[in-house]
């Protein structure tokens, strides 16, 4: 996108006189060619100069009115979205030589226009996603409602914040990719983690290691099928930290209730904890074998999901009554999965949210609509194998998201006393603050007081 204006020699003697402006449309392949008012001494300051020194001119036809609120929009939504330059070799063709000619002289204006973007519109900047503001009130206002932090996924190269890796992803892959960022990224980037590497070598390196496989680990788990209802705690020191799946079977007249036929728990180094059949107190009205594998003879002499209520509810507080559970320095295990509000409703398992690890409601892992992403997706897209595909094993779930949470937990952030928004001492983003404080800072002191407004897992590490 570019912005081209065109000043003409002779000039009229009132206040205002008008200019060409003409907007190029690259994305587009449009060309819009209007006129634009301006200061009669060629003192463009800014848009809305024009608009109001037009104003308080006389005689003016109420078209002209109209146009100028729609240039002022246009041209203040050029500059606010596109980070344009003065791309002169790229003229329109229907443009006459002398017309090229006249916009060569003028010169001066796109240096009129390049202090105005830095003086105006490059202050009112959010620091964090770069997107600009007409007027430093809009800047504070956007910045208490985005919730940027160094918590959120930031691009390597120009730092720019995304609110989920999926819009980092968009911003160095596509469909619409910033470019210069695109083009060191197809070089040096981690598609996996998206982050950014020294040298196209580093990056071999690194994303060899990053790309995991499901590989021997799920074969070899399903071969020695625990499968006695006891919970193992032999193989591992007492976790910390455990990932939960269930497959469900159909009950109700339908087939189309769901009920926990199986589940699985692992610890942090993807040893099985618990894995067990359930036989759920309701009569099983759909297997649902093509992709739970359940045979109804696997659930005849199954453990009934009240006990493996009790057995998961007790393992996971640890010995700590749930109301008094903390989120840092109790005995209560932290529990990833992926759904889980769904998968501790249909075991009847209460558990506090600020325990859980959710990686299908960690924003991050989000889509930009802010919808869940599948499990299976989020174990393509960022750990690079594929997983439940044909009849599926609660194992491979359990792993797929104690690998997303390791990977988000281990995201090193720099280190804030008090990391989230709604921290007391934050006293909810910018409440503290007066109005005219705020639109006195440059848009980084912003950021810098700005809070996130989710528990980032690095804060686990
Ligand atoms: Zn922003
Ligand atoms: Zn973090
Ligand atoms: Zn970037
Ligand atoms: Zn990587």
């Amino acid at each position: 996108m570019a912005i081209i204006l065109h000043r003409p020699r002779e000039r009229s003697t009132g206040s205002i006189s008008q200019r060409n402006i003409l907007v190029q449309q690259w994305t587009r392949s449009i060309w819009i060619t209007t006129n634009v008012l301006s200061c009669d001494d060629g003192a463009m300051l800014n848009a809305k100069n024009y608009t109001e020194e037009y104003k308080t001119s006389n005689g003016l036809k109420e078209s002209s009115q109209t146009q100028v609120v729609g240039i002022k929009f246009l041209l203040l939504t050029c500059i606010n979205t596109f980070q344009y330059s003065y791309l002169l070799p790229q003229v329109p063709p229907f443009l006459s030589s002398s017309r090229v000619d006249s916009i060569l002289a003028t010169q001066s204006a796109a240096v009129l226009m390049d202090r105005m973007e830095s003086s105006e519109a490059l202050r009112n900047k959010c620091a964090a996603c770069f997107r600009q503001f007409n007027r430093m009130e809009h800047l504070v206002e956007h910045m208490r409602t985005s919730f940027h932090s160094v918590h959120e996924p930031m691009c390597g190269i120009c730092n720019k914040h995304c609110r989920s890796f999926e819009s980092l992803r968009e911003h160095l892959i596509g469909p619409l990719p910033k470019q210069e960022c695109k083009n060191i990224f197809n070089v040096q980037g981690c598609r996996f983690c998206l982050a950014i590497f020294d040298s196209p070598n580093a990056r071999r390196f690194h994303q060899e290691r990053c790309q995991l496989s499901s590989g021997l680990n799920a074969r070899l788990a399903n071969l020695s099928l625990r499968d006695n209802g006891t919970i193992d705690l032999t193989s591992a020191r007492d976790p910390q930290v455990v990932a939960l799946a269930c497959k469900m079977v159909g009950g109700g007249s339908d087939g189309s209730l769901d009920l926990c036929g199986r589940i699985c728990i692992v610890d942090e180094n993807e040893h099985i904890v618990f894995q067990a059949y359930v036989k759920p107190p309701i009569p099983v009205t759909n297997y649902r074998y093509e992709t739970t594998g359940i045979r109804p003879e696997y659930l005849r002499d199954a453990i009934p999901l009240r006990q493996v209520q009790r057995k998961i509810q007790d393992f996971l507080c640890n010995g700590e009554p749930m109301w008094k559970i903390r989120p840092r320095n109790g005995r209560a295990r932290i529990l990833v999965g992926h759904g889980l509000d769904q998968d501790l409703d249909r075991l009847q398992v209460e558990y506090p949210a600020i325990m859980r690890r959710d990686t299908a409601k960690y924003p991050p892992l989000m889509k930009t609509s802010k919808l869940s992403n599948s499990l299976k997706y989020l174990t393509q897209a960022y750990l690079g194998y594929d997983i439940q595909t044909g009849i599926q094993d609660p194992y491979e779930d359990c792993v797929a998201t104690m690998r997303l949470y390791m990977r988000m937990k281990s995201q090193t952030h720099r280190r804030e006393d008090y990391p989230l928004a709604s921290d007391p001492q934050n006293r909810n983003n910018f409440a503290s603050w007066r109005q005219s404080e705020l639109e006195s800072m440059t848009p980084e002191e912003l950021l810098a007081i700005s809070r996130s407004d989710y528990y980032c897992w690095c804060l686990d590490a």
